[in-house]
C-alpha cells in the first residue's frame, strides 16, 4: 500500500427525485460525503440497506454522476468521465457473464474490445485464469460451472484488463454461508497478490472487519465513521456504528410474542434499546421485556452489553458512556435489567 490517494470524494452529493403517488420529494442518497482511499487498499463501504454504498460505486464507476461535488481518480476530476474513460472495473452480484461464451471468451472479451492481439489476449488469460484458481476450466460455459466457480470468472474478466481500482458491489451476495467465508479469504489474498485498490461493498458487518485494510460505515447516505476494522469495532465514534458493527438483533417466536403481542419476527438497533433496572416504569409507546446481562465490552465512549431474556434468546443493548467508568459498566455484569425502546423503532421483518 502506498501513500497515494486513489480515490477521493469531495463533498460529493447525489440526490434523485421520486414520485410517490402524485408529489414529487427527493432522496439523499449520498449526502455530502468526504473521502479517501489509498492507492493498494482493501477498502469497504459498509451499511445498512439503501444507505448509499451502491451509488457512491455507481459515482466511482461513473455508471451515475454526483449531483454536486467531484470525484477525483489518481488526482484526476474524473467527475464528468463517462465509464470507459476511467481506469475502474466493476464486479457486480449477478455476475453479467455472457451465456453463450466460454470462460476464456468471457475473460477475453474486454482485450478483444480494445483490440489486443491475439497471441498477448491468451496469455493474459492464462495468467488470470491461474490467479484465480481456474486452470482447466477455460473452454467451460457458465451454466458449467458453480456459483463459485462463476464468481471467480466474473473476477478475473474485471482483473484482466489491470485497471488500478477494482470495484465490488456485494459480490459474494449470492453464495451460501460457506462459500462466501471460502471466497472471503481467496478475493483478499487476490487483492494482496495483484495489489490494485479493491472498494468493496456490503451490508456484511463481519465480512467487513475480516477483510478490510479500512472501512467506511454508511448511514442514511452519510459516512459516520472511517477507520480500520478495529477501530471501527472497539471504538465507534457514533451511536450508529456502535450498534452497527458486530451485532444485530432480530426476534422472533414465543420471544417476539411475550414482547409485542404477535410472534412476528423483528428487528431491533442495540442503540435504541434503554437499559434500566429491573421493575422500571414503562410508558405507554413502549415495549419492553426483563433480563440478565451476561456479557459487557467497553467501547470508550460506548458500551456493548448482551442481555439474556428471561423468557429465552438475547439482546444487544448499546449505551452512551456519559458519566460511567470502565469499573461501573464491568459490574453490571449478571444483574437483573429491564430493557425498554420505543415501539416506532421496531421493525417487522419478513421470514
Ligand atoms: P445501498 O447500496 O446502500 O443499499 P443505494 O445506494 O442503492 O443503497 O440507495 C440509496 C438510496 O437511494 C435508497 O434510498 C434508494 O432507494 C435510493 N436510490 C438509489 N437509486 C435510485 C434511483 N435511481 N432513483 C431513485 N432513488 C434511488
Ligand atoms: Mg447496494
Amino acid at each position: 500500500m502506498s501513500d497515494q490517494v486513489a480515490i477521493e470524494f469531495r463533498n460529493v452529493s447525489r440526490i434523485f427525485s421520486v414520485r410517490h403517488q402524485d408529489q414529487v420529494g427527493t432522496v439523499r442518497a449520498v449526502d455530502d460525503v468526504s473521502l479517501k482511499i489509498r492507492d493498494g487498499e482493501f477498502f469497504s463501504l459498509l451499511g445498512p440497506s439503501g444507505s448509499g454504498k451502491t451509488t457512491s460505486l455507481r459515482m466511482i464507476a461513473g455508471f451515475d454522476r454526483p449531483t454536486s461535488g467531484q470525484i477525483l481518480l489518481y488526482g484526476q476530476d474524473v467527475s464528468n468521465l463517462p465509464p470507459y474513460e476511467r481506469d475502474v472495473n466493476t464486479v457486480f452480484q449477478d455476475y453479467a457473464l455472457f451465456p453463450h461464451m466460454t470462460v476464456a471468451e468471457n475473460i477475453a472479451y474486454g482485450l478483444m474490445i480494445k483490440k489486443v492481439a491475439k497471441e498477448e489476449r491468451e496469455k493474459r488469460v492464462d495468467e488470470i485464469l491461474d490467479l484465480v484458481r481456474l486452470t482447466g476450466f477455460s473452454g467451460r460455459k457458465p451454466s458449467q460451472l458453480s456459483g463459485g466457480q462463476r464468481q471467480r470468472v466474473a473476477l478475473a474478466r474485471a482483473l484482466v484488463n489491470h485497471p488500478k481500482v477494482l470495484l465490488l458491489d456485494e459480490p459474494l451476495g449470492a453464495l451460501d454461508l460457506k462459500l462466501r467465508q471460502q471466497m472471503q479469504v481467496e478475493l483478499k489474498a487476490i487483492q494482496q497478490r495483484v495489489g490494485i485498490t479493491f472498494i468493496f461493498v456490503t451490508h456484511d458487518q463481519e465480512e467487513a472487519l475480516t477483510m478490510s485494510d479500512r472501512i467506511a460505515v454508511f448511514n442514511q447516505g452519510k459516512i459516520e465513521q472511517v477507520g480500520t476494522p478495529a477501530e471501527v469495532y472497539e471504538h465507534p465514534s457514533t451511536p450508529f456504528v456502535a450498534g452497527f458493527v458486530g451485532t444485530s438483533n432480530l426476534v422472533d417466536g414465543e420471544t417476539a410474542k411475550h414482547i409485542t403481542g404477535s410472534a412476528s419476527k423483528f428487528s431491533i438497533r442495540p442503540e435504541k434499546i434503554h437499559l434500566a433496572s429491573s421493575g422500571a416504569n414503562v410508558e405507554a409507546d413502549m415495549f419492553f421485556v426483563d433480563g440478565k446481562v451476561r456479557d459487557v465490552v467497553y467501547l470508550g465512549l460506548y458500551t456493548r452489553y448482551l442481555v439474556e431474556l428471561s423468557g429465552g434468546g438475547d439482546l444487544v443493548v448499546v449505551e452512551q458512556n456519559l458519566k460511567t467508568t470502565s469499573m461501573d459498566v464491568m459490574k453490571a455484569r449478571g444483574q437483573a435489567v429491564r430493557l425498554l425502546w420505543k415501539k416506532e423503532h421496531v421493525r417487522y421483518v419478513e421470514g
